[in-house]
């Protein structure tokens, strides 16, 4: 299986602008921001979709949701507010088939989302 974009950015074959990094998780700026703050919080192991998630990782998910917690906090967004989205599949949108957290902010967002 040919490697995801996001695994070139994860084993450093292609540039990103890396905001966090440890031994489970890399957080990049997205490459076409929908908004002033769009973070893509990354787990190192590769996943497709949402649909792939076994118990075993439970932990990594959970720290992606702290990690876009903290970078809410760190780009200024955690008063005013922000969204986080995990796309799955065709119909959610989703393009990049390794998981990711989007971390959206600085803008009014609306609901239902388009
Ligand atoms: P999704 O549509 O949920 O799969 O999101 C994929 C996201 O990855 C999109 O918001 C893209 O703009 C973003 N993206 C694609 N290639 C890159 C890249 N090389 N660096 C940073 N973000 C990227």
């Amino acid at each position: 299986m040919s490697k995801t974009i996001f695994q070139k950015i994860i084993d450093k074959e292609i540039p990103s602008e890396v905001v966090y990094e440890d031994e489970l998780v890399i957080a990049i700026k997205d490459v076409n921001p929908v908004a002033p703050v769009h973070l893509l919080i990354i787990p190192k192991k590769c996943i497709p979709t949402l649909n792939d998630l076994t118990k075993e990782d439970t932990n990594t998910v959970g720290r992606m949701i702290e990690i876009a917690k903290d970078l809410a906090k760190e780009f200024n967004i955690h008063k005013t507010g922000y969204r986080t989205v995990f796309n799955c599949n065709d119909d959610g949108g989703q393009t990049v088939y390794h998981i990711h957290l989007h971390l959206i902010g600085g803008r009014k967002m609306n609901w239902p989302p388009g």
